[in-house]
């Protein structure tokens, strides 16, 4: 089969590679039928070591279950499943709390262990505890809602909670790439009263607004900090979505919180070290977040996508085959498209 195979940075490939198959009786193979480029596949195009034997990319996707192993017992050949990037058991005490990525039998795809998604097929450990089916056909046009499910959405749902948005409540978007956008869209979701984008991009800030963004600040650092200031009464944000990731990212999200607010962050971070400590310890903000337990959140966010009340699938402003995949990447990494859905 074919799959998208990184080599180090900016060095992506389309391959042959091995079928994906049943290994464990836990298992079960889906037909991909569309997957996308995450913001988080950016840092490995930009900074990866060369290696030889390359990573098979890729960790949003749906499709149809073409196989399954013999213990696995929810889910059958034929059904139709959104994959949430990680693989979680389903079972154990971090499962039951609603936080599969923490999984104790659980991973992640896409790495050096687990093949990803940017293929024609993927191998699905822990199938049950894993896969979410829907009843929906395989080319439904809520399609690219449904996958956004399988991280996006949810990561940008994650923020919200974890910067504890709620009714009423003044948020602060860091980031304009697809997971701020659905933040945007969780915050107003839950009920925020102001919604501001920190962005520069045209397109993105266009579509924040449409998504439920009040307020856009372009600036950055200082002028950004000012500008939130200004638009919240001088006192910042109750709630502020860190969804970048580098450290200046960072210091904007807690230099905009109010006192006493929360920031929820999804980022993936770039630096051991977490930036502007003091701050955040004299102002009582509280930090949290870390990767979304897609899986969790499915059961929320799935019947406001079936009934249209949020459409988180309009982040993809670029449709491809899997040939296209590397110029993907590289649209991507330019800013020239928002977020690519690949149809293998
Ligand atoms: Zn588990």
């Amino acid at each position: 089969m074919r799959a998208t195979v990184m080599y180090g940075a900016g060095d992506v490939r389309i391959e042959n590679v091995p079928d994906a198959r049943i290994i464990e009786p836990t298992d079960a193979v889906v037909t991909v039928t569309r997957a996308c480029i995450c913001g988080s596949d950016l840092w490995p195009y930009q900074k990866m070591e060369p290696t030889d034997t390359g990573r098979v990319m890729g960790h949003e996707a749906i499709g149809v279950v073409e196989a399954v192993g013999g213990e696995v017992r929810k889910i059958r050949r034929g059904d139709v499943v959104i994959m949430p990037f990680a693989f979680s058991d389903g079972t154990c005490v971090f499962c039951h709390d609603g936080l599969q990525t923490s999984c104790v039998h659980g991973g992640f795809f896409g790495t050096t262990e687990v093949a990803g998604a940017q293929a024609e097929a993927v191998r699905i450990p822990l199938a049950d505890g894993t896969l979410f089916p829907v009843q929906v056909d395989k080319d439904d046009a809520l399609m690219p809602s449904l996958l956004t499910l399988s991280d996006v959405m949810g990561t940008g749902h994650h923020a919200a909670v974890s910067a504890k948005v709620g009714p009423g409540k003044i948020v602060a978007v860091v980031g304009d790439g697809a997971v701020g956008l659905c933040g945007v869209i969780a915050a107003r979701r839950l009920g925020a009263q102001q919604i501001i984008i920190l962005g520069r991009h045209a397109d993105r800030i266009a579509l924040a607004r449409e998504f439920g963004a009040t307020d856009v600040v372009s600036g950055r650092g200082d002028e950004a900090v000012e500008r939130v200031r200004a638009l919240t009464g001088g006192l910042g944000a109750h709630s502020v979505l860190e969804c970048v990731g580098l450290d200046a990212a960072m210091t904007t999200a807690i230099s905009v919180a109010r006192p006493g607010g929360a920031v929820g962050r999804v980022g993936v971070p770039q630096n051991e070290m977490m930036p502007t400590s003091q701050p955040a310890f004299y102002n009582n903000i509280s930090v949290s977040g870390g990767p979304a337990p897609a899986r969790a959140y499915i059961e929320e966010l799935l019947p406001d996508v079936l009934n249209g009340t949020i459409q988180p699938g309009s982040v993809f402003d670029r449709v491809i085959g899997l040939d296209d995949v590397p110029d993907g990447y590289r649209a991507m990494n330019d800013r020239e498209a928002i977020k690519v859905m690949v149809e293998p």
